[in-house]
């Protein structure tokens, strides 16, 4: 059963604050998400090879990306598949930043794995998966890096407000939360893309809240659409997964934009920010 609203209120005392509480921006290697900016994370869901990133990493970046979020540690869910580049998509990550100026996001998935990734990463990733690791979010709350949260799909906005307390209660107040679809009835998306729960984190909390769109759909062809809709709605940025070859992509093709598609969907989510009062962070 729900917590009482109050009580809530009294165990998120970082997270929440009081209404008009003005929204953090988070910043990394000059880029901004939250406030009066909006941050496009893009790239692939996974680093493959070397030429399919920085392929990714240029187009993004052309198409006025403002960080390069790639997968080298993957979450999947069947352990046959691939499982990504792991150090190697590190370095790849690397030479991206190197070539584009792009701050990096990717993801932590083991604790042991925490100071190889903060080396790399400019924000570090804590999926979907991981929202409910205790001792991950411990983790990444003693480290000097922003972190964004995936909500789970069966999360509550609770639930997601008390993963981003833990984080912040050992220190790390740099939290982005990202709402990327949550499990319901509706078998013919991926998962349904819950912007009324954007809306009302919005309302709930001053840690800016982005949006996954390609996760929540599965399929590339409703991504501009969802995109567009969660600029309208006041989330503070998206996260799109872009991929130069979507067909040959060893994970999440389906739901991944070609290059073209992300400069085309780029330039209406800008329109909508800036219609909102807001500039790409
Ligand atoms: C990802 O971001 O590539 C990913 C695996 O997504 P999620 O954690 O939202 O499932
Ligand atoms: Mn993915």
């Amino acid at each position: 059963m729900a917590a009482p609203r109050e009580l809530l209120k009294d165990a998120l005392p970082l997270v929440t604050g009081d209404a008009g509480l003005e929204s953090t921006v988070i910043e990394a290697r000059g880029r901004r998400i939250g406030g009066t900016y909006f941050g496009l994370v893009a790239g692939p869901c996974a680093v493959e090879t070397l030429e399919q990133t920085l392929e990714t990493a240029h187009a993004v970046a052309e198409a006025g990306a403002t960080m390069l979020r790639g997968g080298a540690y993957k979450p999947r869910t069947s352990p046959y598949s691939f499982q990504g580049l792991g150090s190697e998509g590190l370095a790849i990550l690397r030479e991206a930043r190197e070539e584009t100026g792009l701050p990096i996001v990717t993801e932590l998935l083991d604790p042991r794995d925490l100071e190889e990734v903060a080396e790399t990463a400019d924000v570090i990733q804590i999926g979907a998966r991981n929202m409910h690791n205790s001792r991950l979010l411990t983790e990444v709350g003693r480290v000097d890096r922003p972190v964004l949260i995936k909500r789970g799909p069966g999360a509550s906005v609770d639930e997601l407000l008390l993963a981003a307390e833990s984080v912040a209660k050992e220190g790390n107040e740099r939290i982005v939360l990202c709402e990327r679809g949550i499990k319901t009835f509706e078998p013919r998306t991926r998962y349904t893309l819950d912007l009324g729960s954007v809306a009302l984190l919005k309302r709930e909390t001053h840690l800016p809240v982005i949006v996954d769109p390609s996760h929540a759909a599965g399929r590339r062809d409703l991504v501009p659409a969802l995109a567009r809709a969660a600029a309208a709605v006041g989330a503070d940025g998206v996260l799109v997964e872009v991929h130069p070859r979507p067909e040959e992509a060893l994970s999440d093709g389906p739901q991944q934009l070609r290059a073209e598609e992300f400069a085309a969907v780029a330039e209406e989510i800008a329109a909508v920010a800036r219609l909102l009062g807001k500039q790409i962070g």
